[in-house]
């Protein structure tokens, strides 16, 4: 990438604030999916190796800026502490008197962890007080928050503008992957997109559209496109408002669109239901498209293995009800064995995605799984993210 890394900063004996993605799923007081926490680690260990002296700070959940027992910091210092085999001095504030002091005071040792950023109301509106206070605690600044960096606020941009900044190697190699996606893909390049709505996507459809090769649709979006095309889609859901829209985009995208040819149909979504494969001009009326069917995972599968570069961001199903998962498992599967046999490029973007691959154990056979899910989607669409753009250029 064209900013500034760490890498790029002199760090020894040096106070660095580095803006991690510590936002993890927590429950009864312990993290329960530590993935954002572990892949903040290189940059930890880097600045730690070089001498500096990292405190470190995040947002956690959604309080309303202000304190809130349920997403004070600690459990994620508890499990930073076990992952890191450094201590991790715990502040119960962010800034302020009481978190100055404690850093005054520190000795250096590990890192120290401020507290949930979003306890101040300043944080979302990047409040420039906030920021000062926050710079006032250290001496360089490291964005190394990717699933924050869609946000302008005081720890993603307030802070950057106001201590010397760099990224840190996780932002860094989410923004390499991504570049690499749309930048000068190796090809042939195939994006898949799934989930819920078309109109959460239109701006990735519309951009990989103008790169890919091959844009495979599944997940609920699919069904949209169907019934602009006078298909029956029963119950499936659907987002009339978006039927010419579809209509647009497959007449422009032409051959490059390829949409399930069969879908697996059910009454409900629950656990257990009764579920058919129909092809898809045969929806039964009182029926809902809940899968991809297997003729169709076979399709994306020819598509997927000739691939050099993969992106897919959206489940192509309710993957979370067993009986509706397999078209999920076997687009991952595909996209699994394209990465490790045929050593295609394989880019998953999407908190829903990511889930059912990990769901799958497959996330160590893909190249690169961001950790941002607006964040990355917002990046493919090409839009500027406000904590990228905040951080100056190599050599400026
Ligand atoms: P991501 O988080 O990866 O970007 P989305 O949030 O767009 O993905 O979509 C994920 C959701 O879409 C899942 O909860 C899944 O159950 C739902 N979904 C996928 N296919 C269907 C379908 N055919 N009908 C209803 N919901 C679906
Ligand atoms: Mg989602």
């Amino acid at each position: 990438m064209n900013k500034r890394s760490v890498r790029d900063l002199d760090v020894r004996d040096k106070r660095v604030l580095v803006r991690v993605d510590f936002n993890v799923p927590i429950k009864d007081g312990r993290v329960t999916d530590d993935t954002r926490v572990r892949r903040a680690l290189p940059t930890i260990r880097y600045l730690i190796e070089r001498g500096a002296h990292p405190i470190l700070i995040s947002h956690l959940g959604r309080p309303k800026g202000e304190p809130d027992p349920q997403y004070v910091m600690d459990p994620v210092a508890e499990r930073l502490e076990e992952l890191l085999g450094e201590p991790v001095l715990k502040l119960y504030a962010a800034v302020g008197h009481e978190a100055e002091r404690a850093v005054e005071g520190w000795d250096g040792r590990g890192v120290v962890l401020l507290e949930n950023s979003r306890f101040y109301p300043g944080e979302t509106k990047n409040d420039p007080e906030l920021s000062e206070q926050l710079a006032a605690l250290a001496d360089l600044y490291v964005d190394d928050a990717f699933g924050a960096a869609h946000r302008a606020h005081s720890t993603t941009v307030g802070v950057a503008e106001r201590l010397p900044a760099a990224a840190g190697l996780l932002l860094e190699e989410e923004v390499d992957y991504l570049d690499g996606v749309l930048e000068d893909p190796e090809r042939p390049f195939a994006a898949i997109l799934g989930g819920a709505k078309v109109s959460d996507k239109l701006g990735v459809i519309r951009s990989l559209l103008g790169v890919a090769d091959t844009l495979l649709v599944g997940g609920a979006m699919c069904f949209t496109f169907f019934k602009a095309r006078g298909y029956e889609i029963g119950e499936s859901l659907v987002e009339d408002d978006y039927l010419e829209e579809a209509h647009r985009l497959m007449d422009e995208a032409g051959e490059k669109l390829v949409l399930p040819v069969d879908v697996v149909v059910a009454d409900r979504i629950e656990e257990g239901v009764e579920a058919q494969t129909v092809g898809v001009d045969g929806i039964p009326p009182d029926k809902m498209g809940l899968d991809i069917g297997p003729g169709t995972v076979k399709l994306f599968e020819e598509h997927i293995s000739s691939a050099e570069t993969i992106f897919w961001n959206g489940p192509m199903g309710v993957f979370e009800i067993d009986a509706f998962a397999k078209g999920t498992e076997g687009v991952a599967r595909a996209v699994a064995s394209a990465s490790t046999e045929s050593d295609a490029t394989s880019v998953i973007g999407g908190g829903d995605s990511v889930a059912a691959v990990r769901k799958l154990g497959l996330e160590d056979e893909m190249s690169h799984i961001s950790t941002g899910g607006g964040a990355s989607l917002e990046y493919i669409e090409g839009k500027q993210l406000p904590g990228v753009a905040a951080l100056p250029e190599k050599g400026a």
